[in-house]
This record gives C-alpha cells, structure tokens and sequence, in this order.
C-alpha cells in the first residue's frame, strides 16, 4: 500500500498540475468509489491539495473538498496538451482510460484527471471543507513524521506499548503514514530487531528510530515514491524507491552491512526482512 513518501508523490504531482483547473464533469463508473455527488465539485476550481498520513484532500474553492485515499492499488493520473505524450508506465497504467479507470474528471483548459483502481478498495469522499478532519480516518490518526511526531510524542508512542516494534510503528492510530515498506528499512537504519517489544527500547534507541524514520522517507520522497503494487505518480510513471530499499524485499541477498545473509519472517502479517547479526 502506499505509504507516506508515495502519497506525498502524489500530492506534489497533483499541486503541480491540478490546482487552478476547474473540474467541468465527473464520470462516476463505480459508485462505490465516489462518494457524493458529482455536482457538489462540478463548476468548482481546486485551490490546494493537503496530505494527511496516507490520505489526500483536495480542496475546492466551493467550500467543499475530495478526500481521498488510493489503498492498495489506487492510482491519480493527470492529462493535458503537454503532458499527453508522457510515456505511462505499460504495466501499471497501460492506457488511458482503462479497464481500471473508475472515476474520469474533465477539468478546463482540455486536462484530465483519472482514477483507477485494479483492486477498488480506495474512495473518494465529497464533503465540506470544514468538515476533512472530522472523516473517522483523519481523526483517529497518530503524528506523522515531517509534520507534528516530535520526538517526544514517538518516545510516549513506545514507551508505553505493549506491543512489537514493527506493528506499533504502523498503526496509523499511533503515527500516521508508516507502511511495511519503510518500518522494515527504518528499524534495519536504526539496528533494531522488528521482534521487539516496543517497550525496550532504550532512549538512545528510540532516538536512532526516528531519525531512520525520516531519513528513509525523505529517501523515498526523493525517488518518487516505491512502484510496488499498482503506484504511478500523477503522470502514469513509477517511482524508483523500490530499487534503492535499505532491506525490504531482500530476502536471501546479502546483508549491506556485514554480509550476513537476509531473513524474511511474517510478523503481524506482514513480510518482516531483517539481519540477525546487526539488528538487535
Ligand atoms: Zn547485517
């Protein structure tokens, strides 16, 4: 699923090329994904795009706004006279529109915006502006990294857990916008065994955790986001995070640091990579 640097990805690309177009008409194929009605943005212009965790908002100058989350396979492609010509990724986008595509904005100015969803488990959440951060999704939702989660709000996180590294970290009710893809890099950063429990990591530790944290994302950012799953940016290409991974996806390789070899273990479900010698 996409995480914070993919969605970030996103919102840069939408802030890039989407705010100041007017949406002229929406085409909902699937219900289910647009929630609200088309004419409740139709004749509106979008002023901004916010990013909160995992979740996007963008907002109208109506007074209304689209939440937005993409989930697993969700994908926002923008379209006009000079972008029309950008090579779309063949395997994750293919053509435009597609068998995927869900939801066709048609903006001024001859741009189009496409939602797509292989999977169609993402959604897309008319209301009034004043009322995103009420969505249940946006109110239970921790500090995240780069906005609000000092240090000191990621120490109380996991001082007083009762639970394993890795999972914690990913609750987005406890911090908002860490996905499997940078907790397993941030904790191999830090050297620290996933297995954990939260609660015995020592302040030196949590420290190193949240630095690795910001570093890993900020690394992901800086690639365009990872193109695991279905995620493209704005334009239909893939990000380049999943080519420069710290461990994640590496099992059997060998360890960049001491040349052990990487082990893959479920943990909460999830695909856990770690290096025994180093993470302790
Ligand atoms: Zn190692």
């Amino acid at each position: 699923m996409p995480e914070l640097p993919e969605v970030e990805t996103l919102r840069l690309g939408l802030e890039k090329y989407v705010v100041g177009h007017k949406i002229e008409l929406v085409e909902v194929k699937v219900p289910k994904l647009f929630q609200g009605k088309p004419q409740e943005v139709m004749g509106a212009k979008v002023i901004g795009v916010r990013r909160m965790g995992k979740g996007l908002i963008i907002d109208l100058d109506n007074g209304n706004s689209m939440a937005i989350h993409v989930k697993l396979t969700g994908q926002l492609i923008y379209r006009d006279e000079k972008t029309k010509d950008e090579p779309l990724s063949k395997e994750k986008v293919g053509t435009l529109p597609s068998s995927a595509t869900h939801v066709i904005f048609t903006l001024d100015k001859g741009a189009m915006l496409y939602y797509n969803d292989r999977r169609r488990f993402g959604w897309i959440k008319v209301l009034p502006t004043s009322e995103v951060g009420e969505l249940p999704y946006f109110k239970g939702m921790g500090p995240e990294p780069f906005k609000d989660l000092t240090l000191e709000k990621f120490q109380n996180v996991i001082k007083n857990s009762n639970t394993v590294i890795k999972p914690l970290i990913m609750d987005q009710k406890k911090i908002g916008g860490i996905g499997n893809i940078y907790a397993n890099d941030a904790l191999f950063l830090s050297k620290i065994d996933p297995r954990r429990k939260a609660k015995t990591l020592s302040d030196e530790e949590i420290e190193k955790l949240y630095k690795a944290v910001h570093t890993v994302m900020e690394k992901g950012i800086k690639y365009g986001g990872a193109s695991e799953l279905n995620f493209v940016n704005v334009l239909g290409q893939e990000g380049g995070y999943q080519n420069h991974t710290l461990i994640y996806g590496r099992q059997g390789d060998k360890c960049e640091n001491c040349g052990g070899t990487v082990k893959k273990i479920f943990l909460g479900g999830r695909g856990t990579y770690f290096c025994e010698n180093c993470q302790k």
